[in-house]
C-alpha cells in the first residue's frame, strides 16, 4: 500500500488524510524513527502503510509544521534546460546529454522555510522531485522507475547573479545557498500516482501564476535521467533529483524574487508548498 511520508522535527511520520502518525512509535519501534531509514527499508513502509487504519493519529496536519521529507540526502541532483520552452525563453541551445548539477544537499530546507534571499536576483524554479528508494550503478532506462521510491515537490530557488558570476557558469554554488531547495511536503510513493508521467508543475508568486508545465514535457525523462547519472556514479536510497522547471521564471521577466513573496508551488497527486521569502 502506498505512503506519504513527511517528517516533523527531524522524525519520520506517515500522513494518513488529515492526520499523521509517528512511524517509530506507531510501529513500536518496528520501523526506525529516522527518516533516511525509512526511505531505505520502504519495503516494510509499504506494508505498514496497509495497517495504519484504525490507529490513534499522534496529531493532525493542518498544526503540524514539516521539515523536508528527505532531509539529509547523499546526493542531491539537479537538470538545467529540460524543458523546451524554458531553454527557449532562456535563450539556451538545447542539452545534447542531460545538464547535471550538484545541488548541494545543505541547502535542503522544509516545506514552510523560509527562503533567505541575500541577493536581488533570486529566482525561482518549480521542479518534479524524484527521491531513489533502491540504489544502484547502471541502472537501466526500462527498471528506473523500480529504483524510485516516490516524488516530492521542490522549488530550485537560483541566484542567478552568482549561477552566472563564472564562465563557464557555476550553476551548483548558485542554487545552493542556505535555504534554497524546499522540497515537501511529504514523499509520496509512486503507486499513490495515477500517471508519473504526466503531472502538472505550477508556481506562484504572491497569487500570480508563473509557471504551469507539465512533466510530459520533459527532454530527458525520469528514467533517462536516473539512467544517465547512475551509468556515472552509484545512486543511494534518499538521493534526490530536482528534474528541471518549466517556462516561465523570473528572470526572463524581470521579476525578481523580493523579501515578503510568498512562492506556492504545486504538482498534481503531490498537493502544494509555500515558501516566504525573507
Ligand atoms: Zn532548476
Amino acid at each position: 500500500m502506498g505512503f506519504r511520508l513527511a517528517t516533523i522535527d527531524d522524525r519520520a511520520v506517515l500522513i494518513d488524510g488529515d492526520h499523521w502518525h509517528d512511524l517509530a512509535a506507531a510501529s513500536r519501534g518496528q520501523l526506525s524513527g529516522d527518516p533516511m531509514e525509512a526511505i531505505r527499508r520502504h519495503v516494510e513502509l509499504h506494508e505498514f502503510a496497509a495497517e495504519l487504519g484504525g490507529r490513534q493519529p499522534a496529531g493532525s496536519v493542518a498544526d503540524a509544521s514539516f521539515g523536508p521529507p528527505v532531509p539529509r540526502p547523499k546526493n542531491s541532483f539537479g537538470i538545467g534546460l529540460n524543458y523546451q520552452a524554458h531553454a527557449d525563453e532562456a535563450d539556451m541551445e538545447l542539452p545534447k546529454n542531460p545538464l547535471v548539477f550538484t545541488k548541494f544537499p545543505s541547502c535542503i530546507v522544509g516545506p514552510t522555510a523560509d527562503v533567505e534571499l541575500r541577493t536581488e536576483t533570486g529566482d525561482y524554479e518549480a521542479e518534479l522531485v524524484v527521491v531513489i528508494g533502491d540504489g544502484g550503478r547502471d541502472i537501466r532506462a526500462e527498471s528506473a522507475w523500480d529504483h524510485v521510491v516516490g516524488l516530492t515537490i521542490g522549488q530550485d530557488i537560483s541566484d542567478r547573479r552568482l549561477q552566472f558570476a563564472a564562465k563557464p557558469p557555476h550553476f551548483d554554488l548558485g542554487k545552493s545557498r542556505d535555504t534554497y531547495g524546499p522540497i515537501g511536503p511529504a514523499l509520496v510513493s509512486t503507486d499513490l500516482i495515477d500517471d508519473t508521467t504526466d503531472l502538472t508543475v505550477t508556481c506562484s508568486i504572491n497569487g500570480e501564476e508563473r509557471q504551469n508545465g507539465n512533466t510530459s514535457q520533459l527532454i530527458f525523462d525520469v528514467p533517462a535521467l536516473i539512467a544517465y547519472i547512475s551509468a556515472i556514479l552509484t545512486l543511494e536510497p534518499g538521493d534526490v533529483i530536482f528534474t528541471g522547471t518549466p517556462e516561465g521564471v523570473g528572470a526572463m521577466q524581470g521579476k525578481y524574487l523580493a523579501p515578503g513573496d510568498e512562492i506556492v508551488t504545486t504538482i498534481t497527486g503531490l498537493g502544494s508548498m509555500t515558501n516566504r521569502c525573507v
